[in-house]
């Protein structure tokens, strides 16, 4: 049996399972006023019904990283194959929202270790960086978050992360700069070392 009243937005949050969540109706109802603070009809535009509770919903997901629930378990494997080169995942997309203005960031992560004893599974670093982007989060912190955690759960020889990201509140608003690219990067360990660092860069611009 259905719950009452349902939209169809509605029933599509009901399988993402936040309908019930009473942040949506918190939410929607500050959007609403923002709209009318903007002097628009957020009742009558029919291109603005429900758009409060789209936003609500919205907000759910790509914030969802807030959560502490969502954290990808960082499943280990025993360095069987004693392998102390680099593991390298590139060019991993993501889209995040800045803290600072609420519009999106989004570009590329690279994220690479030498192991110790222990190695991961592949899946899991993009998933690290997906959930420290689905929140309110500035670049820099992005970065270290990924590295803190890989070196904490993994003790490896090193770590590094790179990411590189357009920011709208760069290119939208501010000094409107379309196209910059911000770079920021992390790095412990042994890349610290002049030659591994060289290797990240290396493997990194190639493609
Ligand atoms: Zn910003």
């Amino acid at each position: 049996m259905s719950p009452p009243h349902l939209t169809q937005d509605d029933s599509v949050a009901l399988e993402n399972g936040n309908v019930t969540d009473p942040r949506v109706d918190q939410i929607a109802g500050h959007v609403k006023e923002i709209i009318r603070i903007l002097g628009l009809c957020p009742d009558q535009d029919p291109n603005l019904i429900n758009t409060d509770r789209r936003v609500a919903r919205m907000y759910l997901d790509i914030f969802s990283g807030l959560d502490a629930g969502t954290q990808p378990k960082l499943t280990t494997f025993p360095n069987d194959e004693h392998y102390t080169s680099m593991v390298m995942e590139k060019e991993i997309a993501f889209y995040s929202m800045c803290a600072h203005h609420f519009v999106p960031f989004y570009g590329h992560g690279h994220i690479a270790y030498i192991p110790n004893d222990k190695i991961v599974g592949l899946s899991k670093l993009p998933r690290l960086l997906e959930f420290y982007a689905r929140r309110p989060q500035i670049q820099e912190r992005l970065t270290e978050q990924i590295a803190s955690t890989l070196e904490e759960e993994l003790t490896p020889q090193g770590v590094m992360v790179v990411i590189e990201a357009r920011h709208l509140c760069v290119e939208m608003r501010g000094v409107k700069k379309p196209g910059a690219v911000t770079v920021t990067s992390a790095i412990r360990g042994i890349f610290l070392e002049k030659a591994v660092r060289e290797e990240f860069l290396d493997l990194m611009r190639r493609r």
